[in-house]
């Protein structure tokens, strides 16, 4: 019996079909009932003859990844799935948050742990395992939308914000988001996705070069070059002048807003003039710039808390007199570990 091993299940299909000499409206019905029906297992394919149904069972994983755990939030607003890959048994996490104006996000790990060791995500402390193949990325969001349609409900936004950084696991998050975004596969609107980095200066050229036109987010959470080098180790590498630049020639290429993810922290990055430092950081361009303003979720070993909710408003403040666009995000899923930096294989 053969089994198919190649990265993807609409490459794996078209191979199935084509060695057993399959008409192409078997792929279409395929498609149809894993990538738009959302199926939970083969056997719910009734288009297929049962024989054909038990040999595709046998041939390809109807899934890459098993749900180990899962914790959801007192409020139920916030699902949080420990994965187990069946490649190799190795964990990792995804999160579902469902909020108040009916959208549905699938934040989505790329990686299991994460390369980039930023001071406050728990991700990073647990350093890089191993990167996701697109096919188990593609596979978190089967899986939420497979939980979703039991609710008549769907996938609204896929966001790589999970565990590891996407830029450095390019060629498998490409492939991952071509396949959410085929017609004949889930047909997922491009700028529904939102690829987070930590500020790969090159790779985010290259994002343009690919023609990517979904959303971009950067985590910058700090105001300055010495703070931001303190709290994420890859501003050594890549220094803001010339991220900042980059960022913005990929915000005028897209015409759509890159969101500035920053995490406030008490005493550190919260201040007044730290607000200030970021209007002056941000100039004058300020059309397409969204400034995201996260809580600090607290990690275990990491001595940071979380800015007061006065400081926090006097930061919105100094960004709003400038005009510059914010939003104070709502944590969502901290009772589980679940919100922002908190994700890692508890
Ligand atoms: S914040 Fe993102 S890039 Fe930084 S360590 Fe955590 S997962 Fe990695």
């Amino acid at each position: 019996m053969k089994v198919y091993t190649i990265c993807l299940k609409t490459y794996m299909i078209d191979q199935f079909a084509k060695d057993h000499s399959l008409p192409s409206f078997r792929i279409t019905q395929f498609n149809l009932a894993y990538y738009k029906e959302f199926i939970s297992s083969y056997d719910e394919l009734s288009t297929w003859p049962k024989a054909l149904r038990e040999e595709l069972k046998s041939a390809i994983l109807f899934s890459t990844i098993t749900p180990s755990t899962i914790l959801e939030s007192k409020d139920k607003g916030t699902q949080k799935i420990v994965f187990t890959r069946i490649s190799d048994e190795k964990r990792f996490e995804s999160v579902l948050m469902r909020h108040d104006d009916k959208r549905n996000t699938v934040c989505v790990s790329c990686m299991v742990g994460c390369p980039m060791g930023c001071a406050f995500c728990a991700t990073g402390k647990m350093r890089f395992i191993a990167n996701l193949t697109a096919r188990e990325i593609v596979d978190q969001v089967l899986y939420f939308a497979r939980i979703l349609k039991k609710q008549k409900q769907v996938v609204t936004n896929v966001v790589f914000m999970g565990m590891g950084e996407p830029l450095l696991n390019l060629e498998q998050v490409m492939e991952a988001i071509r396949t959410l975004n085929n017609p004949h596969c889930m047909e997922f609107g491009i700028r529904r996705i939102t690829i987070s980095t930590c500020g790969i200066t090159p790779k985010i050229y290259e994002l343009m070069k690919l023609g990517y036109k979904g959303r971009l987010a950067l985590s910058l959470h700090a105001p300055n070059q010495t703070l931001r080098e303190s709290l994420m180790p890859i501003a050594k590498t890549y220094p803001l002048p010339e991220l900042m630049s980059t960022v913005k020639a990929f915000a005028t290429r897209t015409q759509l807003r890159v969101s500035y993810e920053y995490i406030l922290i008490n005493g550190v990055n919260d201040t007044p003039e730290h607000a200030k430092e970021l209007v002056n950081l941000i100039g004058e361009d300020i059309e397409f710039v969204h400034i995201n303003l996260i809580p600090y979720n607290p990690i275990p070993g990491v001595s940071f808390s979380r800015s007061t909710s006065r400081s926090i408003h006097e930061f919105a403040d100094v960004l709003s007199e400038f005009g510059i666009s914010n939003t104070f995000r709502v944590t969502m899923g901290d009772d589980i570990k679940a919100a922002c930096g908190q994700l890692a294989n508890s």
